[in-house]
């Protein structure tokens, strides 16, 4: 760990980009004595379209609490399909899903990293990734910077995966997401708790997040599909019987998903959250995974004491292992779930409940797709199911 380089525009790990994946790495590096530095091209507080729902496992990777970057914490999730007129309810003792505003929980964990001494250069946009044997170097709109390790953390619009080449390794699904003010008293059901809508439109699902003083309310396509999400988008206000808006903010962005690759470390390179693509594609939840993948990253770095090939090799493994299998067996569901309508609707009327305590748990933790999917019972209860008199079933089985 050279850190020689007296004007300090050297260190030992820069991280682009300062949202979850990148804060949540500078945090553990910078914990361990890591001299690191985050280039962030926007001013912060800054805002990024999103849902903003946490999903509660997040609070088994980070060692701090989250009470001052939560709005509220819910116990119960509905989901319903609208096409096929179902309902499913999961409550649980802890809380499945908490609600922030994005700037808020970005600031937050930005300022975990800097109370753990991370350096942060707001403002500064990388333009430019260089990799040589001894370092690698970055060129910003505002001056260069070289350290042993890059940790790519710029989001789903960055330039690292195009420095790399992996653009045509993950889709960019489009979705809409609207902060929307109504009259909380005659709307009040809304406010009760977090709710996912599937039969809005056949490949996605659509969401209503209630937050203190407002909902988020949006659509999401999990498939390439052709369809007007503005038009999916007002279907689900009118289904909702939002009928008297306040004040509503509607925003468009891409949520970057895997389609394959085998590498997430290339050299002194390691690429996190939504530059790998990273999102879950069950519910393309993608914070809790930025903030693992950062994790992850960091631990490569230290466990394996910046070791270029080492660092890459443990990186490769411990992310395949933690977050692309399980992306992996989800994408199975994702294809089941969002592939036909038709195919949903049966899923739904025979697991229904049973799918929604199964993702319910993977929220919290409880769960992994790869439990679920791995095994051997679920099969044969699944088998048992369908070939037992369909009269005679009392329970959802999977
Ligand atoms: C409409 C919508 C709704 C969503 N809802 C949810 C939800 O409710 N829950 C959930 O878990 N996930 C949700 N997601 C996904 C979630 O927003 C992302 O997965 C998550 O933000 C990824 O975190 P990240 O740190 O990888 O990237 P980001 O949060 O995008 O952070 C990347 C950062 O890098 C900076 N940056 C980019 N390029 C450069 C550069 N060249 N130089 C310097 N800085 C740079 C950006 O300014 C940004 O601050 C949603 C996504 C969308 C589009």
């Amino acid at each position: 760990m050279i850190n020689t380089i007296l004007n300090r525009k050297y260190f030992d790990v820069i991280v682009i980009g300062a949202g979850p994946a990148g804060a949540s790495a500078a945090f553990f590096l910078a914990s361990k004595g890591v001299k690191v530095l985050i280039l962030e091209k926007k001013k912060f507080p800054r805002h990024k379209i999103c849902g903003g729902g946490v999903v509660s496992r997040i609070k088994k990777i980070l060692p701090f609490s989250f009470e001052n970057a939560v709005e509220k914490e819910f116990y119960t999730v509905d989901i319903f399909d609208q096409s096929a007129r179902l309902h499913f309810k999961t409550t649980r003792s802890e809380p499945i899903i908490m609600m922030s505003m994005r700037s808020d929980l970005d600031l937050f964990l930005l300022s975990k990293a800097l109370e753990a001494g991370a350096v942060i250069k707001l403002e500064y946009e990388a333009k430019e990734i260089v990799q040589s044997d001894e370092r690698i170097e970055i060129s910003s709109n505002r001056g260069n910077f070289s350290g042993e390790f890059l940790i790519a953390a710029d989001g789903a619009t960055g330039i690292s995966s195009k420095f790399l080449g992996l653009k045509d390794n993950i889709i960019r699904l489009p979705a809409i997401e609207a902060e929307v003010e109504i009259d909380g008293e005659n709307y009040s059901k809304l406010f009760e708790s977090p709710r996912f809508d599937f039969g809005i439109i056949d490949k996605g699902y659509a969401w209503v997040f209630p937050k203190r003083d407002h909902l988020s309310i949006g659509v999401a396509l999990m498939k390439k599909d052709k369809v007007n999400l503005n038009e999916a988008y007002r279907k689900y206000l009118s289904l909702l019987g939002l009928t008297k808006i306040i004040h509503s903010e509607k925003s468009g962005y891409t949520i970057p998903m895997l389609r394959q690759t085998k590498n997430f470390g290339f050299g002194r390179l390691l690429l996190t959250g939504d530059a790998a693509g990273l999102a879950d594609p069950v519910t393309a939840e993608g914070i809790s995974g930025s903030v693992f993948s950062g994790y992850l990253a960091a631990k490569a770095i230290i466990e394996k004491r910046f070791d270029v090939r080492f660092v890459r090799d443990f990186y490769n493994l411990i992310i395949h292992e933690n977050i692309i299998k399980e992306n992996r067996y989800a994408r199975i569901i994702s294809n089941l779930i969002y592939s036909s309508p038709q195919v949903r609707a049966i899923i739904f009327k025979l697991y229904g409940q049973r799918l929604s305590e199964i993702i319910t748990d993977i929220f919290t933790g409880e769960k992994k797709y790869s439990s679920l999917m791995t095994d051997p019972t679920n099969y044969y209860k699944l088998l048992k199911y369908m070939l037992e008199d369909k009269n005679k079933r009392v329970c959802n089985p999977f």
